[in-house]
């Protein structure tokens, strides 16, 4: 910023000060020189001047001023043009970034293992004396919204030396050779100032594999072949500690995570109930909430939300506390705006025909009913039909009742099944079916390609891998690994267990019909039935 201005600054006073001097030539130098003996000429301004004088004196000074002016300004240029390689990492100390691991909840592994390298920094002796030495790197790998920055950031707060805090993408740069010469900057700074900690975000940005002949990566090469460099050329014991962060682990070049450079890995994983529970805690400190919030129950409505989805639903409450003119925020508040990050705001002025809201209540009382009826379906929280800003016209939300880290085969035909319901209701009630089922559609072939790929579930291919993830932490896009033929019988067999999951779906409700019908009129009335009401109308009937 600073160094744009100052060029900007330099190039305005050069063409200001060669314009005055080109206005002066004209005024004098160019009449003088015309008119050399006439002492009644009546171009010039100062006619009583000895303009033979003037004549020659002008362009030697002209020559002179711009001689001084270009050398100054390109001397300052070639100034800049030697800070081209200069890293621009931030240096933080102590009270800097404000965070410490208070601020992190949950995350206890990556916390433990962090607190380590903070308590060598402190202590090297203390190491050392045993003949310990710590590894060089460490590698925060995780999804986003974890608090990968946020760990990074309170190792700054906690840690007593600096700490030096660089993007990947800095290092970035048009040119071969820049992106590596400020990498070597980066380390000539920080084992200037050891014991310090160099955290280098996103790191997959310069640390990509290398691959053949793509002619096109020659600086991300030379800036990778940097790195791992200097990670080598630098002395484990004086206290040089080099954290990354990334979502990409898989994407990076094995050299990086060879021992001795990268060689341990944090996970910085989604929260669990606990720590999703923690995270909600930690961030409600900062607004005013009623005595009374229960946090368990927004923890257990949130599986698979990030740290950021949290601390985002926490800030949503309180914006939605303001806007209806209150100063502490309730648990409606949290519930709402669970929603609101889940599937967006209410869209209160849709207007939508009576009939096809009878569609779309059929449709989710259609879900609600497989998912109550069949038993490995998770129980049922919630059920709307006010549509929602993502294009929602309404959802059953199931809850778990604690964390699950498996499915089983039962499970996934139970979500399957219950996918399917919404548009079985619809072909039972209306003998038609509509649109409002495309989102179902998707997601319920997706369990099934998984159970037949990923998962072993099918029993024409077993325990055979049909495909394999890339970028876990992103989603995950998958890839097959498989014949062209095979494929094709992965096809059918997808379509099978849909089709099955499908035909259970309409059995169950057309079992069901008369509940199906009151259900409907019921929610039609209501809008939204929390799964205690839900529950408690199926139980009378
Ligand atoms: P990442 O770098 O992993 O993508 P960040 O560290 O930038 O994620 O996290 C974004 C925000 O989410 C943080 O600023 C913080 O407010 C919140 N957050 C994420 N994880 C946690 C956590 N474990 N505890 C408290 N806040 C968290
Ligand atoms: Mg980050
Ligand atoms: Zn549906």
């Amino acid at each position: 910023m600073k160094d744009n201005y100052k060029s900007k600054n330099n190039i305005l006073i050069f063409f200001l000060t060669a314009l005055i001097l080109a206005i002066l030539y004209c005024l004098f130098v160019i009449p003088a020189v015309k008119t050399p003996d006439t002492k009644q000429t009546q171009h010039g301004l100062f006619t009583g001047f000895d303009n033979s004088a003037i004549s020659w004196l002008l362009p030697v000074l002209l020559v002179i001023a711009v001689c001084v002016i270009l050398s100054r300004s390109v001397g300052r240029r070639s100034s800049r043009m030697m800070s081209f390689g200069k890293s621009s990492a931030k240096v933080y100390v102590k009270a800097q970034t404000g965070k410490t691991f208070e601020d992190v909840a949950g995350q206890d592994e990556a916390k433990e293992a962090l607190k380590e390298i903070v308590d060598f920094l402190h202590d090297p002796e203390k190491y050392s004396g045993i003949g310990a030495f710590l590894p060089k790197g460490a590698l925060l790998v995780g999804p986003p919204g974890t608090g990968k920055t946020l760990l990074a950031q309170a190792v700054a707060g906690e840690a007593d030396v600096p700490f030096f805090s660089i993007s990947g993408s800095e290092f970035v740069e048009m040119f071969v050779g820049v992106g590596a010469a400020k990498v070597r900057d980066l380390f000539r700074q920080a084992s200037e100032k050891a014991p310090c900690i160099v955290f280098i975000d996103e790191i997959d940005a310069i640390g990509k594999k290398r691959e053949g002949h793509t002619g096109s990566s020659d600086e991300r090469e030379q800036t990778l072949n940097q790195l791992l460099t200097e990670m080598d050329g630098f002395d484990g014991k004086k206290g040089v500690v080099i954290l990354a962060a990334t979502n990409r682990p898989e994407s990076l070049d094995p050299a990086l995570l060879r021992p001795g450079r990268f060689d341990r890995r944090i996970p910085a994983e989604l929260p669990d109930m606990a720590g999703r529970k923690a995270i909600l805690a930690v961030h409600a400190k900062k607004v005013r909430t009623d005595p009374d919030i229960d946090f368990d129950s927004v923890a257990r409505a949130t599986a698979g939300a990030s740290g950021a989805e949290l601390a985002n639903i926490i800030n949503e409450s309180a914006l939605r506390a303001v806007r209806n003119g209150r100063n502490s925020v309730t648990q409606a508040d949290l519930e709402e705006s669970i929603e609101v990050v889940i599937a967006g705001y209410q869209r209160k002025n849709a207007v939508i025909s009576p009939k096809e809201r009878k569609i779309i209540a059929c449709h989710e009382i259609g879900h609600a009913l497989v998912a109550a009826i069949q038993k490995d379906s998770a129980p049922i929280h919630k059920i709307t039909i006010i549509p929602r800003t993502s294009g929602a016209l309404g959802y059953t939300l199931q809850v778990d009742e604690g964390d699950k880290f498996l499915m089983t085969k039962e499970e996934a035909l139970a979500r399957i099944t219950v996918l399917t319901g919404g548009r079985a209701a619809e072909e039972l009630i209306f003998g038609t079916c509509t649109s409002g089922a495309s989102n179902d559609i998707e997601k319920a072939t997706q369990i099934a390609k998984a159970m037949v790929t990923r998962f072993g579930m099918s029993e024409k291919f077993g325990m055979m891998a049909l495909e394999t993830m890339n970028d876990r932490y992103l989603g995950g896009n998958v890839s097959l690994i498989c014949a062209q033929e095979t494929a094709y019988q992965i096809d059918n067999e997808v379509k099978e267990i849909i089709r099955q999951c499908f035909e259970k779906a309409c059995d169950i409700l057309r079992q069901n019909v008369g509940k199906l019908c009151e259900l409907t009129d019921h929610l039609l009335e209501k809008e939204t039935l929390s799964g205690i009401e839900f529950m408690s109308i199926i139980a009378e009937k």
